[in-house]
């Protein structure tokens, strides 16, 4: 199956000199980029897309998320509350998830993000109430292959409840026993190492203050066995900062490192609160760092030193985070945060378009460890697309720079067509195969009832 995308305004192909190519073309064989420039032709291709007007660049990849918080959003009790009081609130609506919140979350994050421009991202699925359906994780996976979206998705887990000092209430964190058996079932069930998969398993423990050190530790030797990757929360705030150092004697990294969880098969979401010394560590080690701007923005959490961690060689991404905090998947909009957030910690001249451009596709597949198959635009690589239109009147005197303008102008983020493994997944600014209608219903029918079962549980 061939398609030929003809004439698009620019290409921003974002391989490694930063081509640009200006009434380019792209040739698409199966899920693969055949070829890439200008006046191509294929005389046996099986669809011609006229892209004239379009803006094209690679699919997005989303390296921190939480589906299931999409049905958890804008709760006025902690519209404005700091990430603890956040957390302690809203795990008594989690506690309340069920199968199909799951499924129906995932369609709803899922969306968002193939709208906005994302044709790669993981989720970081750790809540596994004692009372439900112990496969909940199945539910998010169902629903990414019903969408096709290439899809990462990590075991989350948390073994350290309320009685042991932790945070989480003890009924919706798991033994160790349990977690690495569900863990062991997962790889088996869905793992895909190829370099084209459209899913991989990786692991991912909560957080410093949910987890046990044995866990940690045990988690990062099984993935390395297995030849997977390892992913967590890590300094996200002052208040973690401080637990470490009381609890354990040592900053966040530091105790990261004293269980073996460093190296280039392990990324870190948030690293608000990293030290120069630190961003040089992790710079010579390879681990990745997944920037979030709107949740730490929303939560009032920092400013993490991503032009710093840029300019020093650390990996990093970029991702939306949980849907409760940030209250949106807007994956273009992530993007244009990021580009100003930084502006006011260290300059207008700290960021650019390119730059978060480059974290938000080159960036995210070399966290993601898949730099060889996604990120950009060339000859070899997956046929993952973001493709918007610039013929829109909130684009209207911004020819100067069509790639930059999608970042500095633009009413709204979503993308034109959105090609993903080589398929249309999203036509004129719409999901193909998918009962909208059907979803939003469910969506907040769902949400209504965990609040309430939580409300009532809580009398
Ligand atoms: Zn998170």
């Amino acid at each position: 199956m061939k398609k030929l995308l003809k004439n698009a305004l620019v290409i921003a192909t974002m391989n490694s000199k930063k081509e640009r190519i200006e009434s380019g073309d792209i040739l698409i064989e199966n899920n693969l980029i055949k070829d890439v420039g200008k006046g191509l032709n294929a005389t046996d291709a099986d669809q011609i897309i006229d892209c004239s007007g379009k803006v094209i660049l690679p699919g997005f990849i989303n390296t921190h998320h939480h589906f299931y918080q999409t049905l958890t959003r804008v709760i006025p009790e902690v519209q404005n509350a700091k990430l603890f009081d956040w957390l302690t609130y809203l795990y008594e609506v989690w506690r309340e998830v069920t199968p199909e919140a799951i499924y129906y979350s995932a369609k709803v994050a899922i969306s968002e993000l193939l709208l906005t421009g994302c044709t790669t991202t993981t989720d970081h699925l750790y809540l596994f109430p004692d009372k439900q359906d112990p496969h909940l994780i199945d539910y998010e996976i169902k629903a990414a292959k019903e969408m096709g979206i290439r899809f990462f998705p990590t075991r989350g887990s948390m073994s350290l409840g309320r009685s042991k000092g932790g945070l989480p209430p003890d009924d919706v964190v798991q033994s160790e026993e349990k977690i690495m058996q569900d863990v062991e079932r997962l790889v088996n069930k869905y793992h895909d190492p190829s370099p084209f998969s459209m899913l991989r398993i990786s692991l991912a423990p909560c957080s410093p203050f949910s987890i046990t050190c044995d866990l940690l530790k045990d988690t990062v030797k099984y993935a390395r066995e297995k030849g997977l990757r390892c992913h967590t929360h890590l300094a996200e705030t002052k208040d973690e900062e401080e637990f470490c150092i009381e609890k354990f004697g040592m900053r966040p990294l530091a105790y990261m490192e004293s269980l073996d969880w460093i190296g280039e098969d392990i990324w870190f979401a948030h690293s608000v609160y990293l030290n120069s010394d630190e961003i040089k560590h992790l710079s010579r080690i390879g681990t990745g760092v997944a920037h979030c701007p709107c949740s730490n923005l929303r939560l009032g959490s920092g400013i993490a030193p991503i032009p710093e961690m840029y300019n020093a060689g650390v990996k990093v991404g970029l991702a939306v985070d949980g849907s409760a905090s940030n209250d949106s998947g807007d994956m273009l909009g992530e993007i244009r945060t990021a580009l100003l957030i930084h502006r006011i910690k260290d300059g207008v001249d700290s960021t650019n378009a390119d730059m978060m451009f480059d974290i938000a596709t080159m960036g995210g597949a070399k966290v993601f460890g898949w730099e060889k198959s996604i990120g950009s635009i060339e000859p070899g690589k997956a046929a993952d697309l973001a493709i918007f239109n610039f013929n829109r009147i909130d684009y209207a005197g911004c020819w100067f720079d069509p790639v930059a303008a999608l970042v500095f102008a633009g009413i709204s983020h979503k993308t034109d067509m959105t090609i993903v493994n080589g398929e249309i997944l999203v036509k004129d600014g719409k999901i193909i195969n998918l009962d909208e209608e059907d979803v939003i219903i469910n969506a907040n029918k769902l949400s209504r009832e965990m609040f309430n079962r939580a409300n009532k549980r809580k009398g």
